[in-house]
C-alpha cells in the first residue's frame, strides 16, 4: 500500500500553445487597442473554424452554452424543445433562457444520446425543435431525428459541444443537424478559454447570432432576445492559436485512448462506453461504464478516486440534474447512466505514467468491500 497519493491528476488539462506563440497573439491584441466587439480576430476566428468544418455560415458567442441559446433564438423557437434527459445542464438551461420549454426524453441505452422512439412519442403540436446532443462526442442516431423533424416539420439541432475533430460517414460531425452548436470552453479540445460557436448547415443563422450576442441591436431597434453573448479580441486570439494545435491533440488523445483501451480490459467492473460505428477518433472524452456488480457506482467511484488524488466526473448524476425539468415520461436508461457513466482523466498529454496510476488506483478499487452511495 502506498501511503503517498501522489499529484493531482485532473479530469483535463487545458491544450495551451507555448507562451512565445500565446504571448505574442496576445500582444498583437493589446498593441491594435480593439478588445471586444465583432473585432478583426473574432471575424477571423470565425474564417478559420469555418473553413475547418466547411460551413459557410458561422458565429462565435461568449461561451457554448449562449451559442445553444442564441441558436434557439435565431430559430425563433417558442413552446416546447425535446431534450435528453441525461445531459450537461447547459442544454435545457439555454433553452429556458431563449424563451421555450425543455421536454426531457430518456436516452439509448448503447450510446447514451436522446432515444429516437422516445423523442416520436413526445412529439406534440407545440413542439418547435429537436435539440439532440452527440454524447461525450458520440453521434446521435442522426437519421432517425431526422426523418422524424421532417415529418414534423420542425428544425433538428445538435448540441456538438465536444465534436470538434471528430468524424461521422466521411464528414465532420458538426456538419449534420440544421443548426449545430459547438462548445470553445478550455475544457474542450480545442478552445479560446471561453467561447462556443453555432453553425448554420441547412438554415443561415450566423447573421442573426452577432446581432443577437451583440445586444440585439439593428436599424429597427434592439430585439428583446439579444444579450451580451460576444467573444473578446484576446478570446478570439487564444482561440486561432490554440486551434493550429489541435490536429496534433486529437493524435494525442487518439494514442492515450487506444493505451486506455488496452489498460482498461484488466477491470472486469468497467468498459469503455461504445462508440457508433463510422464515427471517429473518439477523442472528446473517455466515458466508461460501471458493471451492475461493480464495487462503486459512478459517484462514490469519483470519490474513490479522489482519495488517490485523481479527478473523474459523474455528468449524468445528482450535482449535474435540474430536478424541475419537464419529462415527457420516465426515463430510465437516463437514470441509469445517472449511477452507471463516469469520466476518466484525459487529454493528449496524459502520460503513461499518470494513466497507470489511474488504472493502479482501479484496480484498488476492485479489491475493497463495495463502497455504497
Ligand atoms: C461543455 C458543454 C456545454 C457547455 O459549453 P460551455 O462553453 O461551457 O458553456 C454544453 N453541452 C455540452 C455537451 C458540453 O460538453
Amino acid at each position: 500500500m502506498t501511503t503517498d497519493p501522489g499529484d493531482v491528476i485532473v479530469v483535463v488539462r487545458p491544450l495551451l500553445p507555448p507562451w512565445a506563440v500565446l504571448g505574442a497573439a496576445l500582444e498583437d491584441v493589446v498593441q491594435s487597442q480593439i478588445l471586444t466587439n465583432d473585432g478583426p480576430r473574432v471575424r477571423r476566428l470565425e474564417a478559420l473554424l469555418s473553413a475547418e468544418v466547411g460551413v459557410a455560415d458561422l458565429a462565435v458567442t461568449g461561451s457554448g452554452t449562449t451559442a445553444i441559446q442564441l441558436a434557439c433564438a435565431a430559430l425563433d423557437l417558442t413552446g416546447e424543445v425535446i431534450v435528453p434527459a441525461a445531459a450537461f445542464p447547459a442544454i435545457a438551461q439555454a433553452v429556458l433562457r431563449a424563451g421555450a420549454t425543455p421536454v426531457a426524453v430518456d436516452i439509448e441505452d448503447t450510446y447514451l444520446t436522446i432515444d429516437p422512439e422516445a423523442v416520436r412519442a413526445a412529439i406534440t403540436p407545440r413542439t418547435s425543435a429537436i435539440l439532440a446532443v452527440h454524447t461525450f462526442g458520440c453521434p446521435a442516431d442522426v437519421d432517425e431525428l431526422r426523418a422524424i423533424a421532417d415529418a414534423a416539420g420542425i428544425p433538428l439541432v445538435f448540441d456538438a459541444a465536444t465534436c470538434w475533430g471528430i468524424g461521422y460517414r466521411g464528414r465532420p460531425l458538426l456538419r449534420y443537424g440544421d443548426v449545430a452548436t459547438l462548445s470553445l470552453h478550455a475544457t474542450k479540445l480545442t478552445h479560446s478559454v471561453e467561447g462556443g460557436a453555432v453553425l448554420g448547415n441547412t438554415r443561415t443563422v450566423a447573421a442573426a447570432v452577432r446581432r443577437l450576442r451583440n445586444f440585439g441591436t439593428g436599424r429597427e431597434g434592439a430585439l428583446a432576445s439579444g444579450t451580451n453573448a460576444r467573444m473578446s479580441e484576446l478570446h478570439a486570439a487564444v482561440g486561432a492559436a490554440v486551434l493550429a494545435d489541435a490536429g496534433a491533440e486529437i493524435e494525442r488523445r487518439t494514442a492515450v485512448r487506444q493505451l486506455y483501451l488496452d489498460a482498461l480490459a484488466e477491470i472486469p467492473w468497467l468498459r469503455p462506453c461504445d462508440f457508433r460505428p463510422d464515427a471517429g477518433p473518439a477523442v472528446a472524452a473517455m466515458p466508461v461504464r460501471l458493471a451492475d456488480d461493480a464495487p462503486v457506482n459512478a459517484e462514490s467511484l469519483c470519490r474513490a478516486l479522489l482519495t488517490h488524488n485523481i479527478h473523474a466526473r459523474a455528468y449524468f448524476a445528482g450535482q449535474y440534474r435540474i430536478h424541475s425539468l419537464h419529462q415527457a415520461g420516465p426515463t430510465p436508461r437516463a437514470d441509469r447512466a445517472a449511477k452507471n457513466i463516469a469520466c476518466l482523466p484525459f487529454w493528449g498529454g496524459l502520460s503513461e505514467g499518470q494513466l497507470a496510476r489511474v488504472v493502479a488506483a482501479l484496480t484498488a478499487i476492485s479489491r475493497r468491500p463495495a463502497l455504497v452511495g
